[in-house]
């Protein structure tokens, strides 16, 4: 069988030497390793441990840890493009490879971006460089735990999860749910609330900080047996007076709050897995129906122009996805306009449901065989059925926000 051709083709997506490579890295580890790997991961929900010693391996647990301290310095679309890839091959695997290199995109790239004090800069270059060296030089994964099962993680109130000015550091006190990588990073990078005695609590006191998986205090909790992105192992996390020394905030306080006020593309990093998982539907359908897939009689079934006129369907529906996301990566940035805003809400809106669509039409259009477990399309349509449902920014908070803010100006009220 050829290799698979890029999601994006470096030459006619205008990529950058550094995507094209990435991307290309990616690919190939997926299509040798990830892939043959993927339904033993997801029919146990275990974690992906060999593919991220793959990861650290290739170096890309440091993708976005600059250059200067040993990573490959991608910048956000590089890295979007390049989990992508991983996508098509394990979903969950890009997934949770996300809230790892979230820790670092947000710490890095993100921060230049945003006003910080002179001196808050100096101390955060130190504490990041901490951090990045664990990454690049020790193979350390981070998790990002964020929701709580109520209104904060979609950014309408501030975390219940708390951080309490202790001598030398902070004391941690919260629960998690849908923690992925919970029992298998070494760092959990919380989202939660300084405590400001006498203070109400307040989104702009959100922190973000490092506690260590084997930190006094922290434990896991509850079951993992949902019905896609099995392998992200996403279990509850309870932080119990968890102490955890300065050093670890991984980004200044005050810092994530501009963050996701002024750099609203952070909250899409979520879609690449799907965006991969978008193209993989695609191609199991053309080797399916061209009576290509390894391992199944060669049958051939694309002469029926019912299947041609689905493929057409699917096939248009991926350009379009494809093409709207792309522009909505390619534009991320600090402080974008409303129709800038517009456009990403509606690329992640269009990935997560289209993803979705993708997978449903490829099962009704290759037929019963299709679904069997040994073949990866029923694991893609379960895996596609999670991107809607992710925080901050599910399908329906998407349109929401799309709808009213296509409607209203900035304080206008009826
Ligand atoms: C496979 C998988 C992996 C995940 N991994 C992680 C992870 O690593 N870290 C992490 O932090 N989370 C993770 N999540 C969690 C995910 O982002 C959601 O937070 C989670 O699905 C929320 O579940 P819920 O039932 O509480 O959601 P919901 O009930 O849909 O939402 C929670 C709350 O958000 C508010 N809300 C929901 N919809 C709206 C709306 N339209 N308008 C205004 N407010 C609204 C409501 O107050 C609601 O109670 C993961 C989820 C999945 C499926």
């Amino acid at each position: 069988m050829s290799p698979d051709a890029a999601i994006y083709d470096p030459r006619a997506f205008r990529l950058t030497p550094q995507e094209g490579e990435l991307t290309a890295l990616a690919r190939r580890l997926g299509a040798e390793a990830f892939a043959g790997r993927a339904e033993g991961y997801d029919r146990d929900a275990s974690f992906p441990s060999a593919n991220y010693d793959d990861l650290h391996a290739a170096g890309l647990l440091g993708i976005c840890v600059p250059k200067a301290h040993g990573g490959h310095g991608a910048p956000y679309r590089a890295y979007m493009l390049t989990a992508a890839e991983i996508g098509r091959y394990c979903g969950a695997t890009a997934l949770t490879f996300n809230m790892h290199v979230c820790s670092c995109l947000w710490s890095g790239d993100l921060a230049d971006d945003l006003d910080m004090a002179t001196g808050a800069r100096a101390l955060h270059e130190i504490r990041r460089a901490r951090h990045y060296a664990r990454i690049v030089k020790e193979g350390r994964i981070y998790a990002q735990p964020f929701s709580e099962g109520g209104p904060a993680a979609a950014g309408v109130v501030p975390f219940a999860t708390t951080a309490t000015k202790v001598d030398g550091g902070w004391s941690i006190t919260g629960k998690k749910i849908f923690a992925s990588l919970a029992g298998h990073a070494h760092y959990y990078g919380v989202l939660c609330g300084q405590v400001k005695p006498g203070q109400k609590p307040s989104r702009k006191d959100t922190m973000y900080i490092a506690v260590p998986a084997d930190a006094k205090g922290v434990s896991v909790e509850g079951d993992w047996d949902p019905l896609g992105m099995r392998a992200t192992v996403s279990r509850n996390l309870v932080f119990k007076d968890v102490l955890v020394a300065d050093d670890e905030e991984l980004m200044p306080r005050g810092v994530y709050y501009q963050a996701a006020t002024r750099w609203p593309h952070m909250f899409m990093t979520l879609s690449p897995a799907y965006m991969g998982i978008a193209q993989a539907a695609y191609d199991f359908t053309v080797k399916y129906l061209r009576g290509e897939w390894p391992g199944l009689a060669p049958v051939k079934r694309r002469m029926y122009p019912t299947k041609q006129i689905a493929l057409a369907e699917m096939r248009v529906r991926l350009e379009q996805t494809k093409a709207l996301w792309f522009q909505a990566i390619s534009e991320a940035g600090p402080d974008p306009d409303k129709e800038q805003v517009l456009r990403a809400y509606a690329a992640q809106f269009t990935v997560m449901e289209n993803a979705n669509e993708l997978c449903r039409l490829a099962i009704r259009t290759c037929g019963g065989q299709s679904m069997l477990r040994s073949l990866p399309i029923e694991r893609l349509y379960r895996d596609s059925r999670c991107g809607s449902l992710m925080l901050p920014w599910t399908a329906e908070i998407c349109l929401d926000r799309i709808g009213r803010e296509g409607l209203y100006e900035p304080g206008e009220t009826d």
